[in-house]
């Protein structure tokens, strides 16, 4: 059994991520004790995670964009254009347009501090949402491409954590 130490864990849906962050130490441990102690440990780290926000710009992005069926809420793929889908999981077809979504994207921010490298950064559904909102262009919600292009068109203010999780994109009017 390996002990991980100073991860962070995020709920995103159903799905748990581990990160690691700088300071993240691999052991091999087969004490059930330590594990506990390190467990507790791991959370304190957690709350210390520092944000660092930059300003600069996003050099390249993809965003995927996850349907869930309301039945069965799984993921489920859309890919045609027919206005139904049908549920690979539980096998009801459902109308396009009652399948929650959520987004996710990855992307490469170089931030205008000249000796910074670009760094890779993820931004999940509620980060890309409030910042649909802040801009007040809805029709991104589900024009991933156009939101895509916005974002690589535009200098940005990004906050993140250890782990490069981006929770807050601001737009740096210029
Ligand atoms: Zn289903």
């Amino acid at each position: 059994m390996y002990v991980l130490k100073n991860v962070t864990v995020r709920q995103f849906r159903d799905v748990k991520l581990l990160s690691t962050t700088k300071t993240t130490e691999i052991t091999l441990s087969d004490n059930q004790d330590k594990l506990q102690e390190v467990t507790s440990e791991t959370y304190e780290e957690q709350a210390l995670l520092t944000n660092t926000s930059s300003n600069g710009n996003i050099i390249s992005i993809t965003i995927a964009k996850n349907y869930t069926c309301p039945s069965c809420h799984k993921n489920i793929a859309v890919n045609s254009d027919s206005q139904f889908v049908r549920c690979s999981s539980c096998n009801m077809k459902v109308l396009k347009g009652s399948l929650t979504s959520s987004m996710h994207a990855t992307m490469s921010f170089k931030p205008t501090d000249a000796d910074a490298p670009p760094l890779k950064l993820m931004c999940f559904d509620k980060c890309l949402k409030d910042f649909i909102t802040a801009v007040q262009k809805p029709n991104f919600q589900t024009d991933v491409d156009e939101l895509e292009n916005f974002l690589l068109l535009n200098q940005f203010n990004l906050s993140y954590d250890e782990s490069f999780v981006v929770s807050k994109i601001s737009q740096v009017k210029q």
